[in-house]
């Protein structure tokens, strides 16, 4: 009997496993799979802050982290509406008063695969924030008739704010989308397609997979989870040669129902596309765990939507405190905390960064000095 069992769970995994045969190749699934290796950073190696200063700075790498959900930026109307109440589309200058928001608060851009490590490299006092755009959708990235880039689209909305503030760097990660039904082409503007994607990678924005077709995913078996995430790749590193793609944000926020086929939107190979995603952004959920924090689940990495208010809502709560933010100790190779968060520290997450923990010093009373000679005068 036993041995029955153990021929029906092999064939089981076996025909798992080849369930992407007839999309030509094996999908496989959690594989450690080759990367381009990233260049070495050479730097000093920085001694941590002392506790005085860490307190002062209020640095606390534990501390949630916004990543911004944008779609279109001076979209066309839908269904007679010029701006929706989801935040799908947004007017520039909403844009731009967020930006300045941002900038105010402390804020400093990312891409989305740059917070996956405890090595966050962001000036002390600052908290990383990842504005990510999903759909590649025409006023995301738009060229004007003169080939220039259109000032109120995303893209020249970020460079104007990047001129005007140079400690602003420009970063933004853009989920692409080949084929989907209405969508031309990524962008929509057939024919400049190659030349966008190459543009956003030489000026450091992160060019993510947001699956090829956008089909809701909940429902699809694993062979088409695998297409559908080989051929985004394929499009893209066919026209950018040598790009890394390894961050997936679910279209439409839709999770396969069957939590098994998650590591197919993961890892995986179809001919000669291996893919590899180090997470799975989800539609909505307020702002994200950071990734030393022990809750951090990569497959479910949460965002704030773009809807009127939302974003402010979220740095309000984050500014008065009311959420705690993740604020840098300008740092890479440290984990600055409270003492208060030591046991939420997930140490295997640490991957060579030194964990320090500091206490919060209560204000000492101040003294009232008051002059041998003032008691005289009265
Ligand atoms: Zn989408």
């Amino acid at each position: 009997m036993k041995t029955l069992f153990r021929l029906f769970v092999v064939t089981a995994a076996a025909l798992l496993s080849v369930s992407c045969a007839n999309q030509q190749a094996a999908v496989r699934p959690g594989a450690a799979l080759a990367q381009p290796a990233a260049p070495p950073i050479v730097r000093p190696l920085l001694l941590p802050l002392s506790p005085v200063k860490l307190a002062a700075l209020h640095a606390d790498e534990m501390g949630r982290i916004p990543i911004l959900m944008y779609h279109a930026i001076n979209g066309p109307s839908f269904h007679g509406r010029r701006y929706d109440a989801n935040g799908l589309n947004i007017a520039p200058q909403t844009f731009r008063k967020q930006l300045c928001l941002m900038y105010a608060a402390h804020w400093y851009p990312v891409n989305m695969r740059d917070v996956l490590t405890s090595h966050i490299d962001v000036p002390a006092g600052k908290t990383p924030v990842v504005i990510t755009f999903d759909d590649a959708r025409g006023s995301q990235f738009h060229y004007l008739k003169n080939e220039t880039i259109d000032p109120n689209c995303a893209l020249g909305i970020l460079e104007a704010f990047h001129k005007k503030h140079r400690d602003w760097p420009l970063r933004a990660t853009f989920y692409i989308l080949p084929k989907s039904a209405w969508n031309p082409a990524p962008f929509w503007q057939p024919g400049t397609e190659t030349k966008k994607l190459r543009y956003l990678a030489s000026e450091g924005f992160e060019i993510a997979n947001h699956t090829t077709t956008h089909r809701l995913l909940g429902r699809l078996p694993a062979s088409q989870l695998c297409w559908e995430m080989a051929e985004c790749q394929r499009y893209v590193v066919d026209r950018v040669p040598g790009v890394v793609m390894d961050t997936m944000a679910l279209p439409g926020g839709d999770a396969p129902k069957n939590r098994a086929l998650w590591p197919y939107l993961l890892n995986g190979r179809l001919g000669t596309i291996i893919y590899h995603n180090r997470c799975i952004l989800m539609a909505w959920g307020g702002p994200s765990r950071a990734w030393s924090d022990k809750k951090f689940d990569p497959d479910r990495v949460t965002r704030i939507g773009a809807g009127p208010g939302w974003i402010e809502r979220a740095l309000a709560q984050m500014s008065e405190g009311k959420i705690r933010e993740y604020v840098s100790d300008g740092n890479p190779d440290t984990v600055a905390i409270p003492r208060s968060e030591a046991k939420e520290v997930n140490p295997k997450s640490l991957d060579g960064a030194r964990l320090v923990i500091y206490d919060i010093r209560k204000p000492a009373k101040a003294k009232v000095l008051v002059a041998k000679d003032s008691a005289a005068r009265t």
